[in-house]
């Protein structure tokens, strides 16, 4: 069933799980997570990015998980991941999702608290819940260029931030980067301590692919509700790919078979969905 984020992470972050959120930008990548998720009994979001929501992809990916959701007994959650735009919110809205993130991180203090209050204000009329970022967390864009350098969340910042905004998420920076890793992150676990001990919403944290297992776990113990995954879907299905054309050679047929083309991707990506529901301890939760 479609719903939103206070349907789910209130409930992760008092029972001590995170629920997995993973960008989808294919309907083969939506179908694969809610089944498997639906097998694990996990709750799940799928998350949106605009460059693949604009032309028709409101249909295709909007459209497509508005209508097979209620199909499902898991709780599901349609979030637009990283939008700048009041107006492409807006948009996002009319098409069905559920809930938000505002990244108004690179703005200054008083900026990011005012954009992000309108936001809320608008999305809470429409039932639809609000994620924003506060701090910065960094990395490599999608298209390999590297976004601003990270800055971590101050922990004296996050009240007045969620006083002010009401909003109903906070991504917070604390040590994590957008894409892969050229080195190994080191977390910085005291910071996130002080944060969720001000913090009265649940937390979420950006860049959890490639994160160490026991990191990722030890930000769960401290008040990460919610995990942002896309890296490491890419490079599962990748693998899949690798081995789909290997498949498709050893066959000998220049038009495969739909099994042999799609069946090692549609499992490398289910199996690495399933590892990310159980490291984050959010299996049989539903
Ligand atoms: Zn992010």
């Amino acid at each position: 069933m479609l719903t939103n984020l206070n349907e789910v992470l209130p409930q992760a972050r008092k029972e001590g799980y995170a629920v997995p959120a993973f960008d989808c930008i294919e309907d083969f990548m939506i179908r694969t997570i809610l089944d498997t998720a639906e097998k694990k009994k996990s709750p799940v979001i799928l998350m949106s990015l605009r460059h693949d929501l604009e032309g028709k992809g409101f249909s295709y990916i909007a459209g497509l998980i508005n209508k097979v959701a209620p199909e499902y007994d898991i709780p599901i959650v349609l979030h637009l991941d990283h939008a700048e735009n009041f107006e492409f919110i807006k948009q996002a809205i009319d098409n069905g999702f559920t809930s938000v993130m505002y990244d108004g991180s690179k703005l200054p203090f008083e900026e990011n608290i005012k954009n992000t209050k309108e936001i809320v204000d608008y999305a809470h009329t429409k039932g639809v819940t609000v994620e924003a970022e506060l701090g910065h967390v960094g990395g490599m864009k999608l298209d390999g260029s590297r976004e601003g350098d990270s800055q971590l969340t101050r922990a004296e910042d996050v009240k007045i931030f969620i006083e002010k905004t009401g909003v109903d998420a906070l991504a917070v920076s604390i040590g994590t980067a957008h894409g892969v890793y050229e080195s190994e992150p080191e977390l910085n676990i005291e910071r996130l301590k002080e944060i969720n001990e001000i913090s009265s919403i649940p937390l979420v944290l950006h860049g959890g692919s490639g994160t160490p297992v026991e990191q990722v776990q030890e930000s769960i113990k401290n008040g990460i509700a919610k995990i942002n995954i896309f890296a490491d879907l890419r490079i599962s299905m990748y693998k899949g790919l690798l081995e789909a054309a290997k498949k498709a050679e050893q066959e000998g047929r220049i038009d495969p078979t739909p099994d042999v083309l799609f069946e090692p991707i549609r499992n490398s990506l289910s199996d690495a969905v399933a590892g990310k529901i159980e490291d984050l301890f959010a299996d049989n939760r539903v």
